[in-house]
């Protein structure tokens, strides 16, 4: 039985208890005790191993409350366009790519953001036919919901002239021939079909890959948001796990359309079955296609008969007033204390709607990260009274909803402290602050990371908080960051990471 002393640190639980504490006793992968030195020291033989945390802020380790695991990885071994500033950019990276890679072979790329390219568009087919002709090439938008297919790719994904749009996508077309130019709008599911899986061996890098940058991160447990989740995902993480490239916790959540599919847990509880995942597909600023918001209510309706928890995916400001009806209507029909649903994103606030999300009881799981990865973005399209209710987390929070947060990773890097940090300035890359009075403190964001996000899964009592019975998952971060500015907390990584009372990366001292 290993035991741990971690002492000379400043213990911020985040179990609700006002617990001032300068250590914490591991023995066993648990946390045994929390404490003064002495107190924490008793609980533990003499032959434990002492950590000095010089003064550190100890946490729980963080939860991410929402990513996609296995399309992060695979975003790892993509070309990486996030900073394309023009097509002849994008072009060059694919260009690169191509020659090293086997003619025929699929080229993945992603990132980028039309309202950052000098052009002001997305890349059409003809501009990636330049960068190459003899790969079929796929580039992903930075949202993840609008593809770019060149020519080769087009014709493998069976799409022409002759395609139609599936509900809720939209496939551009040129104006004098009517081709589609290579554009697809909320297709990932016609074209991503065509796109073959990563083999094993390269995938199961790219998770260990992941998973060392969720590790830095100060990140141990992630739940798992893909909408598509079923039983093969499942084995396919379970496999992962055992040959050691995942070594994370996860919480799976199970895609709608294989609502009760996946067993409760596996592998001594490392891969735990979460809430059932809602989408309600909706094109940026539109109103949802009637359709599908009766698809997501009827999904709400067989989830919550049948006992489960929902994450209901909802960003524009109709998509959440549809999905809270939703809510409101399962909730009528069989009413349940402690459902904990939740709503994901939930991106531009409705006038009234914190109260009513409030009353119903439901979670927030946000991104704050969002605001500036893509804020430049939003000012560019919002309406100022959209604006002022992006990411409304104050209203949120002294409305009495709960809130968590997440990467939703490949979205957003997986770092917790740059989404605490924007969190408190609500600051977009360009700088701009987006409804500063919507700003947060950092102990606050530091809790949606924490606290915040094992609630959001029914974790409490084993992760995201320090107290004696829980995961001896914690990070260590510097000294200063509760009283750090958002410039300051930006550059700030976490010291040290234990999961399980072992060492998550190696500690440089
Ligand atoms: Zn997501």
């Amino acid at each position: 039985m290993t035991s741990l002393l971690l002492h000379n640190a400043n213990v911020v639980t985040m179990a609700g208890d006002g617990l001032e504490a300068d250590a914490v006793a591991v023995s066993d992968g648990k946390i045994v005790a929390v404490g003064s030195a002495g107190e924490a020291a008793s609980a533990l033989g003499s032959e434990a191993n002492r950590f000095d945390c010089e003064g550190g802020v100890l946490l729980p380790a963080f939860i991410d409350a929402h990513c996609h695991l296995l399309s992060y990885a695979a975003s790892l071994l993509a070309v990486d366009c996030g900073t394309a500033i023009s097509i002849a950019e994008i072009q060059d990276a694919i260009r690169q790519r191509a020659r090293r890679t086997p003619a025929g072979s699929w080229i993945r790329a992603l990132g980028y953001e039309e309202t950052q390219l000098a052009e002001g568009r997305h890349p059409t087919a003809v501009d990636l036919d330049v960068a190459t002709l003899e790969h079929p090439v796929r580039l992903i938008h930075g949202s993840g919901h609008v593809r770019v297919l060149n020519s080769l790719a087009l014709s493998i994904a069976g799409i022409d002239g002759g395609t139609e749009e599936p509900a809720g996508g939209i496939i551009e077309r040129d104006l004098n021939t009517g081709e589609p130019n290579g554009v697809l709008i909320g297709m990932e599911r016609l074209v991503d079909r065509a796109v073959p899986n990563l083999a094993y061996e390269e995938l199961s890098d790219a998770v260990r890959q992941a998973c060392g940058r969720f590790l830095i991160a100060g990140i141990t447990t992630i739940q798992d948001a893909t909408h598509t989740n079923g039983l093969s995902e499942w084995a396919l993480f379970q496999r992962l796990m055992a040959d050691g490239s995942l070594t994370l916790d996860v919480i799976m959540m199970e895609g709608s359309g294989h609502l009760g599919e996946l067993p409760e847990s596996a592998l001594d509880g490392q891969l735990v079955r979460g809430p059932v995942k809602v989408m309600l597909h909706e094109l940026e600023n539109t109103e949802p296609d009637a359709g599908e918001v009766a698809a997501m209510a009827q999904a709400v309706q067989a989830g919550h008969a049948a006992g489960r928890q929902l994450a209901i995916h909802a960003i524009g400001e109709q998509a959440v007033v549809r999905v809270v009806e939703a809510l409101e209507a399962a909730l009528q029909r069989s009413p349940r204390d402690d459902h904990r649903h939740r709503i994901e994103h939930c991106s531009v606030l409705p006038d009234g709607m914190a109260a009513r999300i409030a009353k119903l009881g439901v979670t927030v799981v946000s991104q704050p990260a969002f605001i500036r990865a893509r804020g430049d973005r939003y000012l560019k399209l919002l309406a100022g009274t959209q604006l002022e209710r992006l990411y409304a987390f104050r209203t949120l929070s002294e409305a009495g909803v709960a809130l968590a947060a997440g990467s939703d990773a490949p979205v957003t890097q997986p770092e917790p402290l740059a989404s605490v940090a924007v969190a408190m300035d609500r600051a977009t890359a360009s700088g701009v602050a987006i409804g500063p009075t919507q700003a947060v403190n950092t102990l606050e964001a530091l809790r949606w990371w924490t606290s915040g996000a094992a609630r959001a899964a029914f974790l409490e009592a084993t992760r995201g908080s320090l107290r004696p019975g829980a995961a001896a998952d914690l990070v260590l971060l510097p000294k200063d960051t509760l009283s750090a500015s958002p410039e300051e907390l930006r550059t700030y990584a976490p010291v040290c990471v234990w999961r399980r009372g072992e060492q998550g990366f190696p500690d440089s001292r």
